[in-house]
């Protein structure tokens, strides 16, 4: 239905495998994300009918898996790819941007491992549902375009009851991670290396002046990225190398949760025993994914001079805490409707979030509340937060009020209605997670019928996550 191109595995053939998706037995579009179409210049009808089902089941010439590596939890695995998944391959969508149609869940591939290639209907439209609430909240993201059944029953990730089969079509600014550099360093040297960030480069960073100029973009924009997750309580729960994309766009959303409590260890992927990828963990967990970055990368920033490339790139690496402080600075102005200097708004959200975990306080319904009035009811010791409160009026702006609002959602894909709209859709009745992604969509604004999904519910804050593998 559409010439797709593959500019990646012509630049990068080392760095990917020819491979096609398995042919589904009785595919069914359960979701299809049609405004996210429309921005691609993908015509509905088209997409509904034959032509637009064999794009979505991967059922085209030129698809590939990508190769790549990664730390995992800390470790080196010089071994992992699109395990599950196949490229389907490149568009330029209306706006002139370039982006990836890739296909999760669509069989075996020779980086599967001991995987079935699978994937089960819940944590797809996990994904779907995640992608875009972070996509209306203004947080870069990849986006599923559809969600579909197979007609397979695959084996549970959890429990007993076999899933029904599911594929993810999958819209990001492309799938490079960190972890595709680190195969093409560990595996392939310096030549394949420096045509990958040149790749890279003209892709995502084209105002990026060599190997060090790229990390510095990627450290800049997951700086960015990961202060408006800290501030939307987001936790991503799995931020290995391979689950960091060299966009600066979030992927990945396997054991992903949001805080219902403010806490700063929190934890909810079951797989995540250390509590490494615990809430608060995160923005130095992506400096040391930025660190094993520029690992990979050192050959090229200066093959002669190891010491100066060590130097050069550690340099870089030092404007993450700048970067990420400017970004929280910013965007904790605009939660809280305040102006002033950077070191004082930071002081004043750190001491809120303090008080926040002191008291157990709802991190999403604790700005809605400071939005609309109200948010001392939420601290069972109020004067503490009376004393927060004065400070916070004195850097009032007024001129802010609106805009206050428009940073602070109400709809939040919280663990427990979630999950309870997943298991409705794994039962077959989609119904329920169909208006999760409507609330979802537009999070900002209270909508008539979607009061359940407003609050924290039981359960929530204590809750397990799992990965979908
Ligand atoms: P993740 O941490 O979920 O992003 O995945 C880590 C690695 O495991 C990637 O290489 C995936 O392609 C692979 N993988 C995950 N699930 C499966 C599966 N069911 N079958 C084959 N490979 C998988
Ligand atoms: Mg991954």
């Amino acid at each position: 239905m559409l010439p797709l191109q593959q500019t990646y595995a012509q630049a990068l053939p080392e760095l990917c495998v020819p491979w096609r998706a398995d042919l589904p037995p009785d595919p069914e579009i359960v979701w299809l994300n049609e405004p996210l179409a429309a921005e691609l210049g993908l015509d509905l009808g088209r997409l509904r009918g034959p032509e637009g089902m064999a794009l979505l089941t991967g059922q085209i010439d030129g698809t590939i898996a990508q190769a790549y590596a990664g730390h995992q939890f800390g470790s080196a695995n010089p071994q992992l790819g699109d395990g599950r998944a196949v490229l389907l391959g490149e568009l330029v969508d209306t706006s002139g941007r370039r982006v990836d149609l890739h296909l999760k869940g669509s069989g075996r591939t020779p980086f599967a491992r001991a995987g079935d290639g699978k994937a089960p209907l819940g944590p797809m439209l996990r994904e779907a549902v995640i992608g875009e609430f972070l996509h209306a909240t203004g947080v870069p993201t990849t986006r599923a375009l559809a969600v579909l059944t197979t007609g397979e029953r695959i084996a549970p990730r959890q429990g007993v009851t076999p899933e029904p089969g599911a594929l993810l079509v999958r819209v990001a600014a492309s799938h490079l991670r960190v972890g595709t550099v680190q195969a093409a360093a560990w595996h392939h040297g310096p030549e394949v290396t420096g045509r990958l960030v040149d790749h890279v480069i003209t892709r995502h960073h084209p105002s990026a002046d060599g190997p060090l100029g790229l990390l510095a973009a990627v450290t800049g924009a997951q700086a960015e990225l990961v202060a408006q997750w800290m501030l939307l309580g987001f936790v991503h729960g799995v931020m290995n190398t391979d689950n960091m994309a060299l966009s600066g766009e979030g992927i990945d959303y396997g054991p992903c949760a949001f805080l219902d409590v403010h806490r700063d260890q929190a934890v909810f992927s079951s797989i995540d025993r250390s509590g490494r990828y615990a809430y608060g963990n995160q923005p130095g967990i992506a400096l040391w994914n930025l660190s094993r970055f520029a690992e990979a990368l050192l050959p090229v920033i200066d093959a002669e001079d190891p010491q100066h490339a060590v130097d050069a790139a550690t340099e870089v690496l030092e404007g993450f805490e700048p970067a990420y402080l400017a970004a929280r600075a910013r965007g904790l102005a605009a939660k809280l409707g305040v102006t002033g200097g950077q070191d004082e708004v930071l002081a004043l959200g750190e001491d809120l979030f303090v008080l926040m975990e002191a008291q157990s306080v709802d991190h999403t319904g604790f700005f809605r509340a400071l939005s609309a009035g109200g948010a001392e009811a939420l601290f069972a010791d109020p004067e503490p937060f009376r004393a927060w409160a004065a400070r916070h009026e004195a850097l009032h702006d007024p001129s802010a009020d609106g805009p206050a609002a428009r940073a602070n959602p109400l709809y939040v894909p919280r663990n427990v209605q979630l999950d309870t709209a997943l298991r409705a859709a794994h039962l077959g009745d989609p119904g329920p997670v169909l208006t999760f992604l409507d609330a979802v969509s537009a999070p900002f604004e209270a909508r008539p019928g979607l009061a359940h999904l407003e609050g924290p519910e039981e359960g929530g804050d204590r809750f397990l996550t799992f990965c979908g593998t």
